[in-house]
């Protein structure tokens, strides 16, 4: 069997997308290829089932996109912060979405005590999450429902771990519009759900992480 044969399933697929996107518009490509102005950041789930312009109906050019596992921001993270600063300073995009989804592996194994190697070191900051809320977590009796409300909560701590960088602390100082929102994907409807939107001040990150502290 030939081992590259997935890669070359790849290239097929590629071909017929551009026949079929050239069919509908034969300018496609040529109008994409221009330099582009996204309008949102998306940060959001390595996870290949949270596919970032397909579930918000984007075409190439409207959305910047950063993906790890977990949708993690960390403010001593050198890749996520030049994205978001190359994002908002450079492209001026004025909204910045932190996108967590229901059934993500990497909040389950956070959740979980079975080591799974280098991995953990990126979970820790769930964890953190955890300990934050222990006592709400703990009074949901059913794990499903609790998995789901660690999967909100940790959306709602990136977008406070967003407020905290450099890089938004500047853009609000100097008055920029800057935007931060929490949404989470539903991956069994395919449907989004806003858990904090429109984030535009240091005063409202603080009272949005402190809203969601029962614990
Ligand atoms: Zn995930």
């Amino acid at each position: 069997m030939d081992q590259t044969q997935p890669i070359q399933d790849l290239f097929a697929n590629n071909r017929r997308w551009v026949a079929a996107m050239t069919q509908t518009d034969p300018e496609f490509f040529r109008k994409r290829a221009r330099p582009a102005e996204p309008h949102f950041l998306f940060i959001g789930c390595s996870d290949s089932r949270v596919p970032a312009d397909q579930l918000t109906g984007t075409t190439p050019g409207e959305l910047f996109v950063h993906r790890n596992i977990a949708n993690q921001v960390f403010t001593s993270d050198l890749n996520m912060l030049s994205v978001l600063q190359y994002a908002v300073e450079i492209l001026k995009v004025e909204n910045v979405i932190v996108c967590g989804h229901y059934g993500c592996a990497g909040v389950q194994a956070a959740a979980d005590t079975a080591p799974l190697g280098l991995v953990d070191n990126w979970l820790g900051n769930i964890r953190n999450v955890m300990r934050l809320h222990r006592g709400e977590l703990e009074a949901i009796t059913d794990p499903a429902a609790r998995l789901r409300r660690l999967v909100d909560l940790n959306v709602i701590e990136q977008v406070y771990n967003l407020s905290q960088t450099p890089v938004a602390q500047r853009a609000w100082r100097r008055g920029a519009r800057l935007l931060l929102h929490g949404l989470v994907y539903e991956l069994e409807e395919g449907l989004l759900k806003a858990l904090a939107l429109g984030i535009d001040a240091p005063e409202k990150a603080e009272a949005l992480a402190h809203s969601n502290h029962h614990g």
